[in-house]
């Protein structure tokens, strides 16, 4: 049992809402005697093509390998080439850098955007050289990364645009996407959704999918993801398995009929969060200027570094859960550390040294974010 009056993120309490139409999907599941692939998959792919505007989408294994399909299934179809370098934000989840890694690309990380805390145009113009071939934005904390000012180097330089949307299910762009998609995972070539159990919609263990509009790398992800078979026993390619089960798909086909409802629910969370929040200690997010821009996976405040475990402890003393997204930069990693010697992404370093998220989790109501507010109020 969680101790905590506000955990962080209960989620048995998060799918409690659920558990009948999961139990009877299960069920299902079980009875159909077919294991891989069938019909909630294909459900599931068409459910996802339309919630992100998007003509082709591949549920697959998890969001790190949806990642690394897309880039494995760009060097298939010679858009990519080993040693290509991709530009990606210094402040990311390290999975993101770690798909660039294994698809043996080479990551050019840059410093955020302060406010945004994506990439910034700016950031990517520093960050290219002669061998820059993409871009991987992050829509990190469910906020879009995207603008109009990427898009126009995007277009002048002809760079591929692989998008990290594991955060940001049902984030839409106000900027036009480079097809005709505002929606995450579709304003670029190709994106990767994650439903990791604590994402927004999440599954009730590992799942993910490439979203894409291009036929043809649709065509390669799916044979990548399965043994680079493209017809039964016929193998074009050095693949992967990499699908989806068939009973996750199940789960969230049920799950994503809310998506719009969860999305809106967590803006209105971080709507009272940023009213009520009074603490001249604590920094709240930026919100973006068009609200539907994020699905506020995660709302992170920033204190100073010193103040930064008192504040956990304050929280933690009244009840309130917390966590720290992410607490070292990927570059300072130990698995990366020598990949990125004497590199600095200050922006990306405070950040790690000052940030906190806090409840935001779906079974949380108005009631309890204001109550939690209160107690941030009280740090002292
Ligand atoms: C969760 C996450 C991933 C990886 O997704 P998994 O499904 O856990 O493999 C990648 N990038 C970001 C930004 C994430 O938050």
């Amino acid at each position: 049992m969680n101790s905590l009056k506000y955990p962080f993120l209960d989620l048995g309490a998060v799918n409690a809402p659920y558990i009948e139409a999961l139990n009877e999907a299960a069920v299902g599941s079980i009875a159909s005697g077919r294991y891989i692939g069938g019909e909630s998959v294909e459900q599931l792919n068409n459910n996802l093509a339309s919630l992100c505007h998007a003509p082709h989408a591949i549920g697959v294994s998890n969001g790190l390998d949806a990642l690394r399909l897309i880039l494995e299934g760009y060097k298939i179809l010679g858009m990519l080439h080993e040693g290509d370098e991709i530009i990606v934000a210094a402040n990311t989840y390290i999975a993101s850098i770690l798909a660039i890694i294994h698809a043996g690309l080479k990551p050019v990380l840059t410093d955020p955007d302060p406010s945004t805390l994506n990439l910034s145009a700016d950031g990517i113009e520093r960050s290219l050289t002669n061998r820059t071939k993409a871009v991987m934005t992050v829509d990190l904390y469910g906020r879009i990364d995207w603008n109009e000012n990427i898009r126009s180097i995007i277009a002048d330089r002809n760079l591929l645009v692989v998008e990290d949307a594991a955060q940001a299910i049902g984030a839409q762009s106000s900027s036009d996407g480079l097809f005709d998609s505002r929606f995450a995972g579709a304003v670029g070539h190709a994106g990767a959704l994650s439903f990791y159990p604590t994402k927004n919609v999440g599954a009730l263990g590992d799942a993910g999918a490439v979203i894409t509009h291009s036929k043809d790398l649709a065509d390669a992800v799916r044979a990548l993801a399965n043994y680079g078979s493209d017809r039964r026993y016929h193998n074009l390619y050095c693949g992967f398995n990499c699908r989806i089960d068939p009973i996750q798909a199940a789960f969230l086909n049920i799950k994503l009929k809310d998506l719009e409802q969860i999305s809106e629910r967590r803006r209105q969370k971080a709507e009272v969060y940023s009213n009520a929040i009074s603490n001249p200690l604590i920094s709240k997010p930026d919100h973006p200027t068009d609200r539907l821009e994020s699905v506020w996976h995660q709302y992170v405040v920033r204190l100073p570094e010193t103040d930064r475990m008192r504040f956990i402890d304050h929280l933690s003393a009244n009840g309130i859960g917390s966590d720290i997204h992410y607490p070292t930069p990927p570059h300072m990693q130990p698995a990366l550390s020598d990949r990125f010697a004497g590199c600095s992404f200050p922006e990306a370093q405070r950040l790690a040294a000052q940030c906190v998220s806090l409840p935001m989790a779906d079974n949380l109501t108005i009631s309890d974010i204001r109550q939690i507010s209160t107690i941030i109020n009280s740090f002292k």
